[in-house]
């Protein structure tokens, strides 16, 4: 089948109905669980190959997720899917109006290799949940999860309704010829720009999942040895290949000075004295991302790490302090585990640092202080703030999960998803009797002219 033609049976399904119950959705969310479940050793393997993923985080950031993400759907499904009422104005009663939830049609999922379960499954049972049709576009940078999902998914969802498509460039630019009523992309922001164009031809809504680099802030007034550990989980997990990972410190020099000794007791509690031995710490993706990351390791005063094994593709868990503003560091989203720090003189500072670059994902703020938080959540933007802990804010199933501006547009997880897959229709129901509209129909007379200037009050 060619790709045209697979959408296109995509298409049939869903005009046909089929998706549309909701017990042919709780089915498919029933046997999504189930792949994960019963297969779940399948995925571990593929993301052990992939990215030396640990069988436990792959249980916690990947499968685990998935699954409590399905629960919580589950759980809450139906009443998602009531038709929920709103007022009607005075002027126009009597009548009943409501907000009827559909699915979209047929929606495209694409995803990247660094969460390649979670972030391919995650919003496609959002996407099932609204009743949708949808084709799974995994990354081929994980390969051996791709060719799990190839193989898994049609065995256990309906193939009617749900299509994987593997491939790269060349497979995706055919994908988005096609036309699709949502694209869900999530990736890095130069290939979201070629997805929303592509989409736009189509006027198909995109959701974008972006990067960008994450700031921490930390002061005085919290336990710095905590802070760190919690900084350096978030930081370095998945080998820094996250993208609500931490991406730098902003601190003032004496916290700078407490911080990074902390952050590299943080580092061999996490890994021990040698990660490159550590069986929970993972590689870089590739070669090209490996070389990147190792061009950066000069950026400042190395705290802890920094070295490297090309042939393994290790880098160290590496804290760098003194690092400047300019550094090309702090031009891009670092990706991977290097953790710079950099002196602010205070709260001010940190702040004109964080607003003058592009909106972060996520930021995370290690302050008791309630001032200090206000400020922090007042003054700046972000996709997410985190008080006190890096990353966690994604595994609330009530939160909205996305970014803002440069960092993403549009959001998931839970009722957030149903929104994104759903068109929200607007259903005004009113009864031919009595037709109180025959006020505002002409002939106008200077009656209909004087209740006209006051229904417009009362419509307002
Ligand atoms: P990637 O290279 O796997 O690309 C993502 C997807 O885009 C893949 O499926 C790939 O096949 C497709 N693609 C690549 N080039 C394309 C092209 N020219 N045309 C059409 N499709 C193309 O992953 P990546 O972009 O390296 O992912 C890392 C980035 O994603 C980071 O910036 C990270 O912050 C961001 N990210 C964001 C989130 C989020 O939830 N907001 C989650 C994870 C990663």
């Amino acid at each position: 089948m060619t790709l045209a033609q697979t959408v296109e049976a995509l298409r049939h399904t869903s005009v046909s109905g089929i998706t549309k119950p909701l017990s042919w959705r709780l089915a498919q969310l029933a046997s999504l669980r189930r792949m994960l479940t019963e297969r779940s050793a399948e995925f571990e393997d593929a993301l052990l190959a992939d990215l030396a993923k640990n069988p436990t985080e792959s249980q916690i950031a990947e499968i685990g997720f998935v699954v409590g993400e399905i629960d919580h759907v589950v759980r809450h499904l139906r009443r998602w899917l009531r038709p929920r009422r709103v007022a009607v104005p005075g002027a126009l009663l009597p009548a009943r109006a409501s907000i009827v939830r559909e699915p979209l049609g047929v929606v495209l999922v694409i995803a990247p290799w660094n969460y390649p379960v979670q972030l391919l499954l995650a919003p496609v049972v959002g996407a099932i949940a609204a009743g949708n049709a949808v084709v799974l576009k995994p990354s081929e940078l994980a390969p051996a999860t791709s060719a799990v999902m190839a193989r898994l998914v049609p065995e256990y969802l309906d193939p009617r309704a749900v299509a994987v498509v593997e491939g790269g460039v060349e497979e995706t630019t055919e994908l988005l010829e096609q036309r699709f009523d949502h694209i869900f992309y999530t990736g890095n922001g130069r290939v979201g720009r070629i997805v929303a164009a592509a989409a736009a031809r189509n006027l198909t809504p995109v959701t974008l999942e972006l990067g960008g680099k994450s700031p921490v802030y930390i002061d005085d007034t919290v336990d710095i040895d905590a802070a760190a550990q919690r900084i350096a989980w978030g930081k370095f997990l998945n080998a820094g290949q996250t993208c609500v990972a931490p991406d730098y410190i902003l601190a003032t020099a004496a916290v700078a000075d407490r911080l990074a000794p902390a952050l590299e007791r943080a580092v061999r509690a996490l890994y021990g004295e040698d990660p490159s031995t550590s069986p929970d710490y993972g590689r870089i993706v590739n070669e090209p991302h490996f070389e990147r990351l190792a061009g950066m390791l000069d950026a400042g005063t190395v705290v802890t790490g920094a070295s490297t094994d090309p042939a393994s593709r290790y880098v160290a868990p590496t804290v760098l302090a003194d690092v400047p503003r300019d550094a090309p560091l702090m031009r891009e989203e670092i990706f991977g585990p290097i953790l710079p720090i950099v002196t602010v003189s205070g709260l001010d500072d940190a702040i004109s640092v964080i607003t003058s670059g592009d909106k972060p994902l996520a930021l995370y703020v290690f302050s008791e202080s309630t001032r200090v938080r206000k400020r922090i959540l007042t003054e700046t933007s972000s996709g997410a703030v985190g008080f006190g802990v890096p990353a966690a804010h994604l595994a609330v199933g009530g939160l909205p999960f996305g970014g803002v501006g440069d960092s993403g547009s549009g959001a998931y997880h839970g009722e957030n998803s149903l929104r994104t897959f759903s068109h929200e229709k607007a259903v005004l129901t009113k009864s031919l009797k009595p037709d109180t509209l025959k006020l505002i129909y002409p002939p106008y007379t200077e009656a209909k002219d004087r209740f006209a200037r006051g229904l417009l009050r009362r419509l307002g």
